[in-house]
């Protein structure tokens, strides 16, 4: 899809940011901008909006993308989360820069800490995180001071180097700003710069005592970096004010300051985006893991069987804006039907059989048809189908009597089999209970589909699936629905958002019979089981596991 189609806007409100900084001046080689996770989890879906937001803005601006690791936190934090966004990242199709990390920026970060100390602007607080929080207050009225707010430059420097060189536990100190304790900014009143952590980094190891916040961390390493803009989610719009007055207060040589603006999250019906509660869920067990076909992030997206196209799209519908909302999971399905019914190798598979013998062909006969394996694509070619007198179709596809509105096989009736000949249902054969056990049909010998004679071209109400009894391999397929049961699990924070968890959301199917050429599908390739969704084999598993993508139409309208 192109920029000019998407039905939400044209040019985002960024863009537009952008654009009038060129023309206020900003050289359009300054220009940089930057994917900034941290890897404390797997990317999902709504990093995938930021991804595109900015490595977006990159290739309209012919502008370079870093790729950040916000790698502050080490306790949450592993080489496994940073393989795994490099993977998600490579992925959707597209290249970064240069590949940096905020752990790289440390030393930087500590002396210009000292700068501030040197000019009076922080100091080493030995207060509770509690007594520091109630000293804030509350944003319509001023604060109270810290005890340790007036301490001498010297003694703060020494207490600052004390804490770096692990002179204090956690929870001893922190390292504070020293700026406005009656700002109605909250985050004005004496943020924290650094804790006492006593946990080796993955990069830096057991080098580091104590570990710059976000706040401290990310305008600094923006600037580091020269990136131009720096955009976020908007909960840092109140973060504003303080990433400008750290940019102000630090001694800097180079010129370009960057500018943080910010932009809505996307949120997603029926799932939960964050990082956080996503590991709670694979830690409790209640998901296989994070790249479960069931999660929002892109390793459950891709293994489920949704191309990065797709996503690429659904980002681009969604757009950008600087109002939140929740969109609907049926969005990012319409996007993956659009993409795979161009894309998707078909076959035919039957879930739940029931055999049809045809009475007029004979036993030792079969033969090979031929099947478009793309039909809106000839490019993919055809393939091969073996039909014989024993067929394989869904139990549901017949009735022994129907009404006028059933256009499936019944009972002195016609149908098509998809790419094959027309039967007609004659009669069945039942068990002691009642059940059938077989349906006996006779076919039009004529009527072969493409054959192009008169009869191929008949028409009849209805077209099923099948596949040939005598040469059809048993698969197993996995279908999952929806993570849970309401549309925002985690809107109430009183509520755990785990208790909402759809327990029937995983579902198996092993009595399921495809067309031969299921032997020769790949783990590259995505495909439709025909009249029954898309399907993707598990990459998980050895072959001839499926796991079911999407069904192949629902009736939201987009
Ligand atoms: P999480 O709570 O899932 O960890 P986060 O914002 O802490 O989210 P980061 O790794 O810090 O995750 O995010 C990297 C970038 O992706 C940030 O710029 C962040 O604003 C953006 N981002 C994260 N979640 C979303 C979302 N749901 N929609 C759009 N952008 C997002
Ligand atoms: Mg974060």
């Amino acid at each position: 899809m192109t920029n000019s189609d998407s039905p939400i806007n044209n040019e985002n409100f960024l863009e537009l940011i952008i654009r009038k900084d060129l023309d206020n001046g900003l050289n359009k080689n300054d220009l940089k901008f930057r994917f900034p996770p941290e890897p404390n989890g797997y990317l999902h879906i709504g990093h995938a909006k930021s991804i595109c937001l900015n490595f977006g803005l990159g290739k309209i601006f012919s502008a370079p993308v870093n790729l950040r690791f916000d790698d502050t936190n080490p306790e949450n934090e592993s080489i496994e989360y940073i393989n795994s966004i490099k993977k998600d990242i490579k992925w959707l199709g597209f290249e970064w820069n240069s590949e940096c990390y905020a752990s790289d920026y440390f030393d930087q970060l500590y002396k210009w800490a000292i700068n501030l100390i040197e000019k009076d602007k922080a100091y080493v607080d030995f207060q509770d995180q509690e007594i520091i929080s109630d000293q804030r207050g509350v944003p319509t009225s001023p604060g109270v001071n810290s005890p340790y707010r007036d301490k001498s430059i010297e003694e703060n420097l020494s207490q600052f180097q004390k804490m770096k060189s692990g002179g204090y536990k956690p929870g001893d100190c922190v390292l504070r700003a020293k700026i406005d304790m009656a700002s109605p900014n909250m985050h004005m009143r004496d943020p924290v710069l650094y804790r006492v952590m006593k946990t080796a980094h993955h990069r830096t190891n057991e080098k580091w005592k104590i570990y710059p916040t976000y706040d401290w961390a990310h305008g600094q390493s923006d600037f580091i970096e020269q990136v131009s803009h720096s955009f976020c989610t908007l909960e840092f719009e109140v973060h504003r004010e303080l990433y400008e007055w750290f940019l102000q207060n630090i001694d800097t040589k180079k010129s370009l300051i960057p500018k943080q603006r910010e932009f809505a999250r996307l949120n997603l019906s029926y799932t939960i985006m964050s990082k956080r509660k996503l590991s709670e869920l694979v830690d409790s067990g209640l998901v296989k893991g994070w790249d479960d076909p069931r999660m929002p992030t892109i390793s459950g997206l891709r293994r489920r069987g949704v191309p990065p196209q797709a996503i690429l799209n659904f980002c681009e519908k969604v757009g950008v804006s600087k109002r939140e909302n929740i969109i609907d999971y049926a969005l990012l399905d319409f996007c993956t039907r659009e993409i795979l019914n161009k894309i998707s190798y078909r076959l035919m598979v039957v879930f739940d059989p029931i055999e049809v013998v045809i009475t007029n062909y004979d036993e030792n006969q079969s033969e090979t048809l031929l099947a478009e394996n793309n039909p809106e694509d000839k490019t993919y070619g055809n393939r091969k189908i073996s039909f014989s007198k024993n067929i394989l179709i869904e139990k549901e596809d017949f009735k022994e009597e129907a009404n006028r509105k059933f256009f499936r096989l019944t009972l002195g009736k016609e149908v098509r089999l998809k790419n094959a000949y027309i039967i007609k249902g004659e009669s069945v054969e039942k068990d002691d209970k009642g059940n059938i056990k077989k349906i006996f049909c006779t076919y039009d010998q004529k009527s072969k589909s493409g054959s192009g004679s008169p009869e191929s071209l008949r028409k009849v109400k209805g077209t099923i699936h099948w596949v040939d009894k005598n040469n059809c391999e048993n698969i197993s397929v996995d279908v999952y629905d929806k993570l849970f049961k309401i549309e925002s699990p985690d809107e109430n924070p009183e509520n755990d958002f785990k208790t909402f968890i759809n327990e029937n959301s995983s579902n198996n199917f092993e009595n399921v019979y495809a067309e031969s050429n299921i032997n020769n599908v790949d783990y590259d390739k995505y495909y439709q089981f025909q009249r029954k969704g898309y399907f993707k084999l598990d990459n998980k598993s050895s072959d001839k596991k499926f796991i079911r993508t999407v069904t192949l139409r629902d009736n939201t309208k987009f």
